[in-house]
C-alpha cells in the first residue's frame, strides 16, 4: 500500500483505506477550539478534504501537510500537533549578507516544514546591518568593512550594506503571512565591534575601533560603565521594537570578554556602585538592564548560555544553549526558565557533513537527561553562520537536509523518528524545496564514511589554526 512521505512526519496517521485525488476546490476548513493552537486533523478521502485545525496557524499547518500529498494519495485521517512551541531556523547576515528575495526563499521552505520562527542575527563584529533612525551611524558607519577573511574565504573590497526598516518590515510581514516570527538579534556587549566603529566612545578605551574583516572573539566590548552605551543601546532596540512585533528580542550575551572591564575605571566603578562582585557579574547587571527596558515595552529577551555565567540574569529571559560544559542551561530550565537547544555539536549546519552529518542532526535528543521538566526546553533552532558562505547556493548546499531534521524533531520528538525513513521522504519533499528555488545537498554527501568525516574534519580546523595564527 502507498504511504504518505510528509516532512516532519505526522504524529498519528489512520490509513482509511483506498487511494483519494486532492482536489483544492472541495476543501473544508473549521477553526476549532477543542484542538491546541497549532493542532489540526486532516481528513483526505472520498468525499473531498476536511480540516479542522485549533486556530488559523493551525489550518495553515494542515494545508502544508496537504500540500506535501500530492494529488492522488492514500485515504487518511492525521492527527497531529508540534512536540515543541519554537521551531526555529537563525541566518547570519552579519558575515554575508543574503537578500530579502533569498531570505524569502528560506522563509518559504521553514514555513513548508511547519518551522515558526526566523531568527535574524544582525549585528556582529563583522557588520552593523540594522538601520535605526534614532542612531543612523551605527549602520552608516557600522555596516562596512574593509575587507574580508575568513581563512578559507577571502574576499579583497570594501563589503557593507544593512537592512532598511521597510526591508526588515518586509521580511516580518512575509514570515507573519507564513506564521513564522522574526526574533531580531541585537548582540551585546561582545561582539559590538561594529557598532563600536560608530561609536568608538562607547569602549571602554574611547579608541578607533575597526569594524572586523575576519572572525574571532574581540576584546572591545561596550563599556558597561558609560551611561551613553545605554542610551544608544536603548535607542537602537526603539527602533527594533517598531520594526519587530515579536515578544522576545535577542540581545546576545555571548562570548564578551572581560579584559577591558578589568581595566576600565568607569566599569570599576559601576561594579562598585552596583555592589557586583566580578566582571562577569558586570555582564549579567548589563544584560538586566536591558531586560528591564524590554519588559517597559511589553518585551522578553533571549539571550546565549554564556549569559547566565554571572547567575544573577532575570529568570524572565530565554537561555538559547549553544555550547554549555556545565550545564548551566540546564540548571536554568530546572530552576524554571525557558530554553532552546541550538547545540553547536548537532544543529550549528554551518559546519561540514563531514563534522555533522545528517544522521546526527536527525538522532539527537534535545531535551538533556538532567531537564527535570520536559517543557521547560520550548525548542530547538538550527543556526547558520556565514564566515564561510558568500552565496545563497552554498547557504542551501549546507542548511539543507540538515535544517529540515531539525524541523522533524520540533515537531514530533518522539513519536515516528527514523532516520531512514526522514533520508527517503527528504528526497520526495525536496521536490517542493526546487520549486522554492532551494537545491540541497546530494545524498552522497549526507553522512560521510568515518575516513572521510576524520579527513574532513581535520581539514576544516587545519584552515581554522591556520587563520587564527
Ligand atoms: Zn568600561
Amino acid at each position: 500500500m502507498k504511504r504518505i512521505d510528509v516532512i516532519p512526519m505526522p504524529n498519528k496517521i489512520t490509513y482509511l483505506g483506498g487511494e483519494t485525488k486532492i482536489n483544492p476546490e472541495k476543501l473544508a476548513a473549521t477553526v476549532s477550539d477543542s484542538l491546541e493552537q497549532e493542532e489540526y486533523v486532516l481528513t483526505a478521502d472520498k468525499n473531498g478534504v476536511q480540516i479542522l485545525g485549533g486556530s488559523e496557524k493551525a489550518v495553515f499547518y494542515a494545508k502544508q501537510t496537504l500540500l506535501q500529498l500530492g494529488e492522488v494519495c492514500p485515504c487518511v485521517k492525521i492527527e497531529d500537533k508540534p512536540a515543541f512551541a519554537h521551531r526555529g531556523f537563525m541566518l547570519d547576515t552579519v558575515r554575508h549578507i543574503f537578500s530579502v528575495e533569498d531570505t524569502k526563499k528560506l522563509i518559504d521552505a521553514a514555513a513548508s516544514v511547519k518551522m515558526n520562527v526566523m531568527h535574524w542575527h544582525l549585528t556582529d563584529d563583522q557588520g552593523f546591518r540594522i538601520y535605526s533612525s534614532r542612531r543612523p551611524d551605527a549602520a552608516l558607519k557600522g555596516s562596512v568593512r574593509k575587507s574580508s577573511d575568513f581563512g578559507r574565504l577571502k574576499e579583497s573590497g570594501e563589503y557593507g550594506g544593512y537592512f532598511t526598516a521597510d526591508e526588515m518590515k518586509e521580511i516580518v510581514d512575509y514570515c507573519a503571512e507564513r506564521y513564522i516570527t522574526v526574533i531580531p538579534e541585537f548582540d551585546i556587549p561582545g561582539h559590538s565591534s561594529a557598532l563600536l566603529h560608530a561609536f568608538p566612545q562607547l569602549s571602554c578605551k574611547g579608541e578607533e575601533v575597526e569594524v572586523k574583516t575576519s572572525q574571532g572573539i574581540y576584546e572591545d566590548i561596550l563599556c558597561a560603565g558609560n551611561d551613553e552605551t545605554l542610551d544608544v543601546v536603548f535607542d537602537i532596540l526603539s527602533d527594533i521594537l517598531e520594526i519587530f512585533p515579536s515578544e522576545y528580542i535577542h540581545i546576545g550575551g555571548d562570548e564578551a570578554p572581560k579584559a577591558r572591564w578589568k581595566e576600565c575605571p568607569h566599569c570599576q566603578e559601576r561594579m562598585k556602585k552596583e555592589g557586583l562582585k566580578d566582571e562577569e557579574t558586570l555582564q549579567g547587571w548589563f544584560t538586566n538592564q536591558v531586560v528591564e527596558f524590554l519588559k517597559t515595552k511589553g518585551r522578553k529577551a533571549v539571550v546565549w548560555n554564556e549569559s547566565l555565567k554571572s547567575g544573577v540574569v532575570d529568570g524572565s529571559v530565554t537561555v538559547q544553549m549553544w555550547m554549555d560544559k556545565k550545564k548551566l542551561s540546564v540548571d536554568f530550565a530546572n530552576d524554571g526558565g525557558r530554553m532552546i537547544n541550538s547545540d553547536f555539536f548537532h544543529y550549528y549546519c554551518d559546519y561540514p557533513y563531514g563534522m555533522t552529518p545528517l544522521i546526527k542532526t536527525y538522532n539527537y535528543n534535545p531535551v538533556d537527561k538532567k531537564i527535570k521538566d520536559k517543557s521547560s526546553v520550548i525548542g530547538v533552532e538550527a543556526p547558520i553562520w556565514t564566515e564561510y558562505i558568500n552565496s545563497f547556493e552554498h547557504l542551501c548546499h549546507m542548511f539543507f537536509p540538515r535544517v529540515t531534521a531539525v524541523a522533524e524533531t520540533g515537531w514530533t520528538y518522539e513519536t515516528n523518528k527514523n532516520a531512514a525513513d526522514f533520508q527517503r521522504r527528504f528526497m520526495a519533499y525536496s521536490d517542493i524545496l526546487k520549486k522554492i528555488g532551494i537545491i540541497p545537498a546530494p545524498p552522497e554527501e549526507w553522512n560521510p564514511s568515518l575516513f572521510d568525516r576524520l579527513t574532513k574534519t581535520v581539514s576544516f580546523f587545519t584552515g581554522v589554526m591556520k587563520r587564527n595564527n
